[in-house]
């Protein structure tokens, strides 16, 4: 687990406009924040930023105390659920949800144990040896959650996990993704466009405007009108 600084963070594409203009942050140890605001508004340039997928051009970025600017994704230790879950349709769900296991190397018992593990918390189990192509939408978003949890992250990133989705299994997944990170107790930044998405998973709601917060504030403060 670490905490997230963001320090007068400024991105630029080429000469244009700042995509996200001196935003400053603190996410805490275990906190789960939401990111909301427009298309186009800098939310996924922000996770991409902290995930190490995209150069900061000026400004810091500390994850559990270290400045991380220089550093390249893998060496950061986090995991990004991406909107289109990025699964390798050639690969089964046992090895997608391995994936971050055997890049590290890791023991074949170990890979096992917590394959077993992630698929068992995300009722996964019956399916270990299917293709993606033959899941239903909220299988494979399952399993993207199991590849990120299935190795001890210091934090979560989603990037609008279930704008594919119908609405019930959005509901389903919603509860699940809160009983899973109140369980695991890991940072989480959670980018979407859904109100109740923010309302129940959020710890604090940023929202941003033109590369620019606006405000940060609990959900409570955000959408309950008095
Ligand atoms: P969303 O609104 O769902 O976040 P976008 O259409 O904004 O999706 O972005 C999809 C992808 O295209 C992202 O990887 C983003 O970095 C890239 N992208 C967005 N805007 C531009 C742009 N003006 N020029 C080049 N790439 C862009
Ligand atoms: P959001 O996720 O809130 O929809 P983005 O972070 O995707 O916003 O985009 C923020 C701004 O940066 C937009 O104006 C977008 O067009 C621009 N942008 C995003 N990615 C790129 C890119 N790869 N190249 C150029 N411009 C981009």
């Amino acid at each position: 687990m670490a905490s997230i600084e963001m320090r007068n963070i400024v991105k630029k594409y080429g000469d244009g406009f700042p995509a996200v203009n001196d935003v400053s942050m603190d996410i805490a140890d275990g906190e789960f924040m939401i990111l909301v605001g427009p298309s186009g508004c800098g939310k996924s340039t922000l996770l991409r930023m902290i995930v190490g997928l995209e150069d900061i051009t000026s400004g810091d970025m500390v994850i559990g105390g270290n400045r991380v600017n220089d550093k390249a994704p893998r060496e950061r230790n986090l995991s990004m659920v991406f909107q289109n879950y990025a699964l390798y349709p050639h690969l089964s769900v046992f090895e997608n949800i391995a994936f971050p296991l055997r890049l590290a190397k890791a023991p074949e018992d170990e890979v096992k144990r917590k394959v077993t593990e992630a698929s068992d918390v995300l009722e996964l189990g019956e399916h270990l040896d299917r293709k993606p192509a033959n899941l239903s939408g909220g299988q494979r978003q399952r399993v993207a959650m199991g590849r990120a949890i299935v190795r001890d992250a210091d934090a979560f990133l989603f990037d609008e996990p279930l704008s594919n989705l119908d609405a019930k299994l959005r509901g389903q997944m919603r509860t699940e993704i809160s009983r899973l990170q109140r369980r695991l107790g890991i940072t989480t930044v959670y980018v979407t466009h859904d109100q109740t998405e923010a309302m129940t998973l959020g710890d604090r709601v940023c929202v941003l405007r033109k590369g620019v917060i606006q405000q940060v504030a609990s959900p409570r403060e955000l959408y309950e009108q008095p």
